[in-house]
């Protein structure tokens, strides 16, 4: 009794069937796939010219009778389903029964297979689409495949395949893929009589991800998990940092299969949306178990696509579990700062080169270079947060010294950073008492002698007026007598602020008047930004290297560090990539 069956026609017209072997490592997919669905727990692939020459597939999966090895290559013979119903429960890769007869149809098939309780394995030659030959063999249990002659008879299709090297890159990405669907299989990868890979059985996802995807990337992500109306949702994200210039590094699986969706990849980009800038994706590794009731996988010749029943909620289990832990606290990963003074000035940095953001064409035009630079490191207004400053604060920077005592000059392993220290401290200043005038009084300075400041009469009232917000920020001032202000405390954050210049720069700006509501908001903002430029490290005065440290630990805990609270930038980053293409070297 065989549990292969022809599909009857009616059903084999409901199949989203025509799947096309377009190159080795199609082949190795369904190889893979076919091994996976009978319950193999080891697999050992071997490649010979990068798959273009041959392939081969053992498994210690269930293996086959002899009747069944037979009709394993009839078109839409399979054990999967049998009725139309079993459509809309799927729980294995394959179910068309399209793959043996489709690889047997470009390819030289020899199949060697023993179910466990059999004394004897059967051998099933095919070729040209035909079994040629059938005969019994001593075999271990499970299944062997191997494919040769690929593509011999269809020359148009042999023009089209690549490099060796470039056909078993596509092979081993589809054999990772996969490996990080099922953690618990073990797959073994050969070529030219050598091991090209070893992917050892792991325990859970984490281990597997963490082999598959290499300590670097696997230290900066998180994982996450939950459910909602019974979907579950379970994987690893990656920090902001670890973004891409493409999808490449972001895995969905559906029931494990691997899929590309557009639902889940626009619930993935909107969750980082303010974290990463445009043309930027992050590593993703995300597991989605539905009922396959829910799901219907035959949408897509390939299967590469699944459409959901509910995609609303599988959208908002995305968007929630991700956006949570994008802003959780377990996040933030930041790098050190070390003073070039200080003995531990080997910089090691959290990031790779690769995940750098840089400006998309090569740049020699010197003219433009800073300019370019600086663009690229500029935040767009709409998006205040952005991934370069993730990617930025998180490494690790030197501190080399200052250039015309303005600005400050950071290595990393991947450029140079000047700060311009006025306007990045600018930032930080403002920042600060923003925080202030929205949360309770912070620290003060006392003034040992209390200044006063005499002003024009008619400024009196709008001074009253904007006491209240003084007050909030630090700014402590009394009104004494007509036209006299007494200081008694500035906020600690403009130990050295110019009190009187502030004061008048303040009163200019209230010159349209305060009397709306609109209007004191305003002035609000306008006093932290002056109190900020007035209290701020003058350009041309020197600072000690700790000092420039603190600065740049303080700058990147802004909001938008980037930029001073006037827009210009606080910051230009020279990649090591422009400067090696300055000169000539790329
Ligand atoms: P499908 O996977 O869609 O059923 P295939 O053409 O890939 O179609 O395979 C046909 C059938 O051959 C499968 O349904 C399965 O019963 C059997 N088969 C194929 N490969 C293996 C294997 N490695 N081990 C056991 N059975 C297999
Ligand atoms: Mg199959």
């Amino acid at each position: 009794m065989t549990r292969i069956k022809i599909l009857p026609h009616d059903l084999t017209l409901k199949i989203a069937a025509g799947e096309v072997i377009e190159k080795p490592a199609s082949i190795v997919k369904e190889l893979l796939e076919n091994s996976l669905d009978a319950g193999a727990t080891n697999i050992s692939i071997t490649l010979e010219n990068g798959g273009l020459e041959s392939i081969s597939v053992i498994d210690n999966g269930e293996g086959m009778t002899r009747q069944e090895a037979i009709l394993a290559f009839e078109r839409f013979a399979t054990s999967k389903i049998s009725r139309v119903d079993d459509l809309f429960n799927i729980n294995t890769y394959g179910f068309r029964g399209e793959a043996l007869p489709s690889i047997a149809a470009i390819a030289r098939v020899e199949m060697t297979t023993r179910p466990r309780n059999m004394p004897l394995g059967v051998r099933v030659m095919v070729e040209n689409g035909k079994i040629i030959d059938v005969w019994d063999v001593d075999a271990p249990f499970g299944t062997r495949i191997s494919v040769d002659k690929i593509f011999e008879n269809v020359p148009a299709r042999r023009k089209f395949q690549k490099s060796a090297a470039t056909e078993q890159s596509y092979c081993l990405d589809r054999i990772t893929k996969i490996a990080l669907a099922v953690p618990n299989v073990r797959i073994e990868v050969k070529g030219k009589g050598k091991t090209i890979l070893t992917i050892p059985t792991a325990y859970n996802l984490a281990d597997r991800v963490f082999f598959v995807l290499g300590p670097e990337i696997s230290k900066k992500l998180l994982e996450i998990q939950g459910e909602k109306k019974g979907i579950h949702l379970k994987g690893f994200i990656g920090h902001p940092s670890l973004s891409r210039n493409s999808t490449r590094f972001i895995h969905f699986f559906v029931n494990r299969r691997p899929v590309r969706d557009n639902i889940l990849l626009q619930a993935l980009m909107n969750s980082y949306r303010g974290y990463l800038t445009t043309g930027r994706y992050p590593v993703a590794i995300l597991h989605v178990n539905i009922s396959p009731q829910e799901v219907d996988v035959n949408v897509h010749p390939a299967k590469a696509e699944v459409r959901f029943r509910d995609p609303s909620t599988v959208y908002s289990l995305i968007l929630e579990l991700v956006s949570q832990a994008l802003s959780s606290s377990t996040f933030s990963l930041k790098g050190n700062v070390y003073p070039l003074q200080k003995e531990k000035y080997t910089t090691h940095s959290k990031i790779d080169v690769d995940s750098v953001c840089e400006p998309k064409t090569s740049y020699l035009n010197t003219e433009n270079f800073l300019s370019f630079q600086s663009l690229e490191l500029l935040p767009n207004p709409d998006t205040p947060t952005d991934m370069d400053v993730f990617t930025l604060f998180s490494s690790d920077v030197q501190y080399l010294g200052s250039l015309q005592n303005t600005y400050l000059v950071f290595t990393t392993h991947r450029g140079i950073i000047l700060v311009d220290q006025h306007a990045a401290h600018e930032r930080i200043i403002f920042d600060k008492l923003n925080k202030k005038l929205t949360s309770s009084p912070g620290m003060v300075q006392h003034l040992l002698i209390p200044e006063t400041i005499t002003l024009p009469p008619h400024c009196m009232e709008k001074i009253t007026r904007i006491l209240p917000t003084f007050e909030k920020i630090g700014l402590s001032v009394e009104i004494f007598g007509e036209n006299t202000l007494i200081v008694r405390s500035v906020p600690s954050e403009t130990p050295n602020l110019n009190i009187e210049h502030a004061i008048f720069d303040i009163l200019a700006e209230c010159e349209n008047g305060l009397e709306t509501e609109n209007r004191l908001e305003k002035i609000k903002l306008d006093i932290t930004r002056i109190l900020a430029c007035r209290g701020a490290i003058k350009a041309g005065e020197p600072m000690s290297p700790e000092e420039a440290c603190n600065l740049w630990e303080e700058l990147s805990h802004a909001r938008t560090p980037l930029t001073c609270p006037h827009g210009r930038p606080t910051l230009i980053h020279l990649s090591l990539r422009n400067i090696e293409a300055s000169f000539l070297r790329r």
